[in-house]
């Protein structure tokens, strides 16, 4: 069985996706996996909408922003870092690389795509995030380097953004141009024509790129890049955006400059490991665990029944540890763990449940079967069949059935009655 071609995008900041938004658009039209890993939430960050946002709830309004734009793009999983905005670069640089590192292990990539090493404009998080996927990217294909990261993966390219020469010289706007970081004015650097890579010719998805733009309200500054430059300078870039091949163990091929993935197939990256029963089970188990958790996340924020909601933030936790525990599993059995998306069906089911009651009868049902699943799993599979992962989703269930009981106790009556 192939696996799809990947491309993994490393940006520092929620909207750096934005510079590669029609490219990310495009491959995952071609049945590409794209993946994000947004290093920082831009929590430090100043905020320019009115009441969409306080510094409080920062972090939270440009993790929705950003899953909005992935949606838009078409982005297939989106992860976090969680390193503090404006900080990167005082980060201990060794766990930094190493945390790089793993996800790159656990993702498996063909192509990976950063900051370029002038930053585009020289925001110290860019510039100290270029560092650290440089560094990464050597390290990731040496077993002996980070031996706890995972099994050693080699992608083929490092690609990072560039804007062409041509552009500043049509755009005069653009080099007079400055992003405002801390009292300081930061300039765009170019790159001349000649020096680009790969020029993705994306005009069709350039609609997808500004779909995903607009989801970043907490960040249209009035007098930034957007509001600024002319329309034809906006969509000029988002319909051409420029590459620049960083690192590769596989060249491009001779005479191709307008294809990030050009030379690489399938079968290079195949695995071509029929998928046998235990993983299968597996895969299945982390999908079903991955919504779940989604789920009681989405409960967990639900303000109309706070016992409810407590109880599903509890879940949520536990989720992080049986989540924790199938990814390992797999990776046992040379797996990807990152490959395996959430249960869409699992997920719609559960957020169509609208009262707290419906909410509380979902999760008990569910971890019912959850726990009669994993019991019928053959006990001969030894990474598979876990029985703390059982017991695990046991006192899960516990929780949930302790809470519907003195829901009922504390409301007797028919309208009480829950599920
Ligand atoms: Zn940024």
């Amino acid at each position: 069985m192939n696996r799809p071609l990947t491309i993994l995008a490393i940006f520092a900041h929620p909207d750096d996706e934005i510079g590669s938004g029609s490219t990310l658009a495009y491959y995952s039209d071609q049945g590409v996996r794209t993946v994000l890993i947004c290093a920082t939430r831009g929590e430090a960050a100043t905020i320019f909408c009115d009441g969409c946002a306080t510094p409080e709830n920062l972090a939270q309004v440009r993790t929705r922003e950003l899953e909005c734009a992935c949606a838009h793009i078409g982005i297939h999983e989106l992860r976090w870092l969680d390193w503090p905005d404006g900080g990167i670069g005082s980060l201990p640089r060794g766990p930094a690389v190493a945390e790089i590192v793993r996800y790159v292990r656990e993702l498996r990539p063909d192509v990976i795509l950063t900051h370029p090493e002038h930053g585009l404009y020289p925001h110290p998080d860019h510039l100290a995030l270029w560092e650290i996927v440089r560094e990464a990217f050597s390290a990731v294909a040496d077993p002996e380097e980070h031996p706890a990261a995972g099994p050693a993966w080699a992608p083929a390219r490092l690609f990072t953004r560039a804007l062409p020469q041509s552009i500043f010289e049509v755009a005069p706007g653009l080099k007079e141009f400055r992003v405002e970081l801390n009292g300081q004015l930061l300039p765009f650097y170019a790159t001349p024509d000649h020096e680009i890579d790969v020029i993705m010719r994306v005009e069709p998805w350039v609609e997808r790129r500004m779909a995903a733009w607009a989801c970043h309200r907490s960040q249209h500054n009035p007098k930034g890049f957007s509001a600024t430059m002319p329309d034809g300078v906006r969509r000029e870039m988002a319909a051409n955006e420029h590459f620049l091949l960083a690192a590769a163990r596989v060249p491009l091929p001779d005479g191709v400059s307008d294809d990030l993935l050009a030379g690489l197939d399938q079968s290079d990256a195949a695995d071509d490991v029929e998928v046998a029963g235990p993983t299968a089970l597996l895969r299945d188990e982390l999908a079903w665990h991955r919504a779940f958790a989604e789920i009681c996340e989405r409960y967990g924020a639900d303000q109309a029944e706070p016992r409810v909601a407590e109880v599903a933030r509890r879940l949520f936790d536990a989720e992080q540890e049986i989540i924790h525990r199938l990814a390992r599993g797999l990776r046992l059995i040379g797996e990807s763990a990152g490959a395996v998306e959430s249960d869409a069906r699992l997920k719609a089911q559960g957020l169509q449940r609208q009262s707290p009651a419906e909410h509380l009868a979902f999760l008990r049902d569910q971890i019912a079967q959850a726990a009669a699943r994993l019991r019928t799993w053959p006990a001969a599979d030894a990474p598979v069949r876990d029985d703390s992962l059982i017991a695990l989703i046991e006192a899960q269930r516990a929780q949930v059935v302790a809470v519907e009981q003195e829901l009922q106790d504390a409301h007797p009556g028919p309208d009480a009655r829950i599920g």
